[in-house]
């Protein structure tokens, strides 16, 4: 049983989803173009703002829901995945989407992932990866290249960057991707496939931080993001995607290598929500157990 977010569609124009709140991003910041991505998502897919909530973390990038029409969520540090199943699962008729950052999301965060990533919960995550903590002025994240220096690590961190494609492909996500944020199309068309996606999707997108990250920034990844699209037909070809993924980093080693866009892999598979909504309907009417007896053991 597949339950449906996308009733009651409305029209709206992309700039009729952000809210009156004027962003306080720096000029220039990645996320500008990620909110005006979702947007044209939201728009495409005729998205009612009074369906649809966004959550987020701590951090630059989880203000994002400010500047949206639809319901919001700031919640607390790495803490938004949470929040979200929770909304799901309470509200499963209502589009829940998560809009964090790469130290929010893989760091404190990080241990929520793969179990919301292994049950297919029907939510769409979407990390802005600047590769640095910005909001707290310049440390090193889970994602920022060996040798990046920060306010604390002024030799360089001494740390490897994770390949978040590569983890949530091995925790079971059902939909990966990876978008660019220098190009706000092709980076809404992602997202409205990911939103559409039934089941956990993961959209990984490269937003420079101009401010804090002098290494990784537009003008570096411009020309050494490439499309995946012909060469990767197969979706549902795991080790494909898990091939590709893997060479997402290469060019932190490797000057001359190119970093991959585009979906990486897509399987349809039962979400958690239709299970439980499943459960639902099998067990109504039935013996269904004494809770208040069962707490009260645990109180004696
Ligand atoms: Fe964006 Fe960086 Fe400014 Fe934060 S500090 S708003 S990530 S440009």
């Amino acid at each position: 049983m597949e339950l449906t977010v996308l009733n009651n569609t409305v029209q709206l124009k992309p700039k009729e989803y952000r809210s009156s709140i004027e962003p306080t991003w720096c000029p220039g910041c990645g996320d500008f173009a990620v909110t005006a991505a979702i947007c044209n998502a939201f728009s495409s897919l005729g998205v009612n703002p009074d369906n649809a909530v966004i959550v987020s973390g701590i951090g630059c990038s989880s203000r994002l829901p400010l500047w949206m029409r639809s319901f919001g969520f700031h919640s607390c540090h790495g803490r938004a995945v949470p929040v979200a199943v929770g909304m799901k699962l309470s509200r499963p008729e209502l589009l829940v989407a998560i809009t964090i950052g790469d130290g929010d999301a893989y760091s404190i965060g990080g241990g929520h992932l793969p179990h919301a990533a292994r049950r297919n919960i029907d939510l769409t995550l979407i990390v802005m990866d600047n590769q640095i903590y910005a909001l707290t002025k310049k440390q090193a994240s889970p994602t920022s290249r060996e040798g990046m220096k920060g306010s604390v690590t002024p030799y360089g961190t001494l740390d490897s960057p994770i390949n978040p494609l590569t983890l949530m492909l091995t925790y079971g996500a059902t939909f990966v991707a990876q978008a660019f944020a220098g190009n706000p199309k092709v980076t809404g068309d992602i997202i409205k496939q990911a939103i559409e996606h039934k089941g956990f999707s993961f959209v990984s997108i490269i937003s420079p931080c101009p401010t804090f990250n002098t290494i990784d920034t537009f003008e570096y990844y411009r020309p050494r993001i490439y499309s995946i699209e012909d060469l990767h037909a197969d979706k549902t070809d795991r080790i494909k995607a898990y091939e590709i993924a893997e060479s997402s980093l290469d060019h932190t080693k490797n000057p001359e290598a190119k970093v991959p866009v585009g979906v990486f892999y897509k399987v349809d598979k039962p979400t958690y929500d239709s299970k439980i909504a499943a459960l639902k309907v099998k067990y109504k009417g039935t013996n269904t157990p004494d809770l208040k007896a069962i707490y009260s053991k645990f109180r004696a």
